[in-house]
């Protein structure tokens, strides 16, 4: 029997799927969620935490399948080895193994906000560099499930490194769709290296995944972007990291940059699940970070246009509106243009559940500039932790919410660094431009 099946987000559709389909949205256009039949018991924690002493099991040394037992769609006994082997696809147990929260002295100070209550997850120390792994390693393990060996992607650059390292290590194929001259080089060189083929789209990373949904219904591909429910599970672990530092107490704020959402989208979703089965009594406030250079939900979550606030409204927010959002923008040649490449999203495929996720956590949208966002980064920096430029929003967002008194200087905040650095040119620029605020350019001898 199954423990889990795919089910429609729509509150009045409710439509659910076999896990075994390939199907990442409804008859009714909605996305969907993997839904678990079983309550699992709240003793797990103990055997989390007792598996980071791994004895060399692979699954149990992964800071994602570390945790199988609240993510086993795949419907296999945990504790067995031989089963975990036929089944996870796990980069060797490097995923999510080292990123975990650390207190960053200088990061804090920068925010005004007290050294003890801030924390932030690099998962730029994944096996390819983002926190994409976190949830190509499950969604990987479906389409292996399905015996489906072609996976395709559309990415701003970090999805498709980390799909063509998954794929290489699988021994299956890859295309990767990018919006051309918009991709870092660290990232597009991971494409390339890793085997994948890459098709530039001319046009940006909207235009690139609608061509590239296009191209695996008609090719028979395995669509691995966020719009997949299984990578949304895996990307939970990063929230199961959080807590088990925090001996399972939420913290007050969790901080994320914006782009497809599939974050946001998966934290909700991560905090409804332990709230339901009662591991968490308190709710953390989200707070997602758009660039003020690709701020659509920024703008439609604050009622920024048509002076009306985009809600979830109990599973009926105005989707006619973001079509006029959108069209308005296309209208007026609103491109989103920004240089955090990671974050340069105008449709934000996962918007439904973000706003799910605002509605369930009383969430924010804020956003920062570019220069907000290299300062974050540059500060990030000095604390002898490494990360881009969209990851670079989370402490200027941090900061800008202290300076408005939103959060207090002791609340708990935690916040994500979602990439290490793969633009090494733009921090060279940085750092030779002394009109920065945290340059830091060489001397002559
Ligand atoms: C993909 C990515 C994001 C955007 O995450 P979403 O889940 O799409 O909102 C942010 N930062 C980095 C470094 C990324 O690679
Ligand atoms: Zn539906």
């Amino acid at each position: 029997m199954q423990t889990a099946n795919k089910k429609c987000i729509n509150p009045d559709c409710g439509l659910t799927f076999d896990i075994s389909t390939g199907n990442y949205l409804c008859t009714c256009g909605y996305l969907l969620d993997v839904q678990y039949h079983n309550l699992p018991k709240r003793e797990l924690i103990d055997r989390f935490y007792e598996r980071r002493d791994h004895g060399g099991n692979i699954y149990d040394e992964s800071g994602v399948w570390r945790f199988r037992d609240l993510i086993n769609f795949v419907n296999i006994d945990c504790e067995d080895f031989t089963q975990c082997a036929s089944y996870l696809v796990s980069l060797d147990g490097s995923e999510g193994r080292l990123s975990k929260p650390y207190k960053m002295s200088k990061v804090a100070e920068y925010a005004d906000i007290d050294i003890d209550s801030l924390l932030l997850q690099p998962e730029g120390y994944n096996p390819s560099g983002s926190f994409k792994d976190n949830g190509m390693s499950t969604a990987v393990t479906h389409a292996k499930m399905l015996k489906i060996r072609n996976l395709i992607c559309a990415s701003t650059g970090n999805t498709s490194a980390s799909a063509a390292m998954y794929a290489a290590n699988e021994r299956m194929s890859c295309s990767v769709y990018i919006p051309k001259g918009e991709v870092a080089p660290g990232k597009l060189g991971q494409a390339f290296q890793f085997g994948a083929h890459v098709i530039e789209v001319n046009g940006n990373f909207d235009v690139a995944l609608f061509t590239s949904l296009k191209a695996a219904r008609e090719n028979g591909g395995y669509t691995v972007n966020s719009v997949n429910p299984f990578r949304i599970e895996g990307q939970k672990t990063m929230i199961y990291r959080v807590l088990e530092s925090l001996d399972w107490s939420p913290p007050d704020w969790i901080f994320y940059p914006g782009g497809a959402l599939g974050n946001t989208a998966s934290c909700g979703k991560c905090l409804m699940e332990l709230y339901k089965w009662g591991w968490i009594k308190k709710i953390p406030r989200l707070v997602v970070v758009n660039s003020e250079g690709a701020n659509s939900f920024y703008e439609l979550v604050n009622g920024h246009f048509e002076g009306k606030k985009l809600s979830w409204n109990n599973g009926r927010p105005d989707l006619i509106m973001i079509n006029r959002y959108y069209e308005f923008n296309d209208a007026r040649g609103k491109v989103p243009k920004t240089q955090a490449t990671a974050i340069q999203i105008g449709r934000p495929a996962n918007i439904i559940k973000a706003l799910r996720a605002l509605d369930f956590t009383n969430g924010l949208v804020v956003q920062v500039n570019d220069r907000e966002m290299a300062d974050g980064m540059s500060i990030v920096g000095l604390n002898g932790f490494d990360c881009e430029m969209a990851s670079g929003a989370v402490p200027a967002a941090v900061k800008k919410l202290r300076q408005e008194e939103v959060i207090e200087k002791d609340d708990v905040v935690v916040g994500i660094l979602t990439g290490r650095q793969k633009d090494p040119q733009l921090v060279v620029n940085y750092h030779l431009d002394s009109n920065n605020r945290f340059a830091n350019p060489p001397s002559k001898a």
